[in-house]
């Protein structure tokens, strides 16, 4: 590679934002941080601008960003701050940039991936939500850009990792008969289901294998995460739902499986730490060193696997469901996910909830079809308004 890559980091200070640069660091010939952007922790973006010293960085508001302007500048720092929504699209599809870590939680990312998709750039894309709620739009505008997807969730970049280089042909084409889509069973595996009413925020969050942002966490405690995941594959790797099976893996080395009509299965495995997804997208078709511990088989010794219980899961199955009803319903399950987690967050609703709240606004509405990015983002408002609306009669 001969020119200084330039990279977007959209959600920079966050868990992935964070592993994402700690690569970039590693590789100062090979890649250049051209913006960052952070939401709440204001601080922590200023301390990462002076280290990496970008071009823009973007923060939510207006006074914010004069806030920390005038810190930068103070510093002799010449990077430009941006805000809102619009500084977020600006960097993401800036014509300087190479490449976009799309590491934004939740539908706030949503537009600022489209923008970087748009614009034909090399997209890494960690938040899920985005192609999740907007499904065949994403894929359709990666097609008519020309924009390069990389998975940089664990499990897809490992099925990315484990399929032939024409995989687009189809499944089938390629002699695929099932992907495998691993799941450590999250912090709540064998908690007896009595007392999963019981369960803290801190609990949820305190992951066995991997740390992650908040709302993850939480979703990686219901299975939601796996869910949005299954989704998240049917996209990426134009999969029915029927092809997906989703498999307990509690150890987290094997990110993920795929299974060919000949019998051979191919697995990719590694130590649970997003360094490897992220170094692997980042220099893609190329290879360079993560800072990651090579694995020690003979220090983890044996691999467990079991098949996901949905009494103790519904997140999965409706999640599931949501994938083969398409349309809409995906995005309405996202929407009516994120108020569930951020009010199970504020201990506002026990953990078995969220999984009410989400069948509840999912049985008020039946899907409709999708054809805008505005269509998704009316029905992820409208899911919002339900999931409030069933947060205030239970009071
Ligand atoms: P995090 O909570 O640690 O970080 C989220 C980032 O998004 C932060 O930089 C935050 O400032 C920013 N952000 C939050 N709300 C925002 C808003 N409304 N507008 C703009 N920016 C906002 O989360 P994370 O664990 O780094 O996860 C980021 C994404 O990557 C998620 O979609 C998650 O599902 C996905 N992911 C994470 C992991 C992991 O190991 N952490 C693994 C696979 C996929
Ligand atoms: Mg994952």
């Amino acid at each position: 590679m001969s020119h200084l890559q330039q990279i977007t980091v959209l959600g920079a200070t966050g868990s992935i934002g964070l592993s994402t640069l700690d690569v970039i660091a590693r590789h100062p010939a090979l890649y250049q941080v051209f913006a960052l952007s952070g939401f709440s922790r204001l601080v922590e973006l200023e301390a990462l601008c002076m280290i990496y010293r970008p071009r823009y960085a973007v923060v939510p508001d207006e006074r914010s960003a004069r806030h920390l302007q005038s810190g930068l500048h103070a510093a002799g720092l010449a990077t430009r701050v941006l805000f809102g929504e619009q500084g977020l699209c600006e960097v993401a599809a800036h014509p300087e940039v190479d490449a976009v870590m799309a590491a934004i939680v939740g539908a706030a990312g949503l537009k600022p991936t489209l923008a970087a998709v748009e614009a034909g750039k090399k997209v890494l894309l960690a938040n899920k939500e985005a192609l999740v709620m907007s499904g065949a739009l994403f894929i359709d505008a990666v097609r008519r850009s020309g924009a390069v997807l990389l998975p940089i969730d664990s499990e897809h970049n490992a099925i990315f990792q484990c399929l032939p280089g024409d995989y687009a042909r189809g499944l089938e084409q390629v002699g695929v008969r099932r992907i495998l889509l691993t799941a450590s069973g999250g912090p709540f595996r064998e908690t007896p289901l009595a007392q999963l009413h019981e369960v803290s925020p801190e609990q949820a969050c305190a992951h066995p294998n991997w740390s992650m942002g908040r709302k993850i966490s939480v979703d990686s405690a219901s299975m939601m995460n796996k869910g949005l995941e299954l989704i998240e594959v049917c996209w990426l790797f134009n999969a029915k739902p029927a092809q997906v099976e989703v498999v307990i893996h509690p150890q987290s080395v094997i990110h993920s499986l795929v299974d060919y009509v000949d019998g051979s299965v191919l697995a990719q495995l590694g130590n649970p730490d997003m360094r490897t997804p992220i170094s692997h997208a980042l220099a893609w078709p190329q290879r360079i060193d993560s800072g990651v511990a090579p694995l020690d088989l003979f220090a983890i010794a044996r691999l467990d696997f079991q098949a996901p219980d949905e009494q103790r899961f519904p997140c999965l199955r409706l999640a599931r469901d949501a994938a083969e009803a398409g349309g809409s319903v995906p995005a309405m399950l996202n929407a009516a996910n994120e108020v569930a987690v951020a009010a199970f967050l504020e201990r506002r609703i026990r953990f078995p909830e969220i999984a009410s709240i989400i069948e509840a606004v999912l049985n008020a509405e039946p899907g409709v079809a999708v054809e805008s990015v505005e269509a998704v983002l009316a029905a992820d408002r409208r899911a919002r308004e339900l999931a409030g609306q069933w947060l205030s009669r239970r009071g």
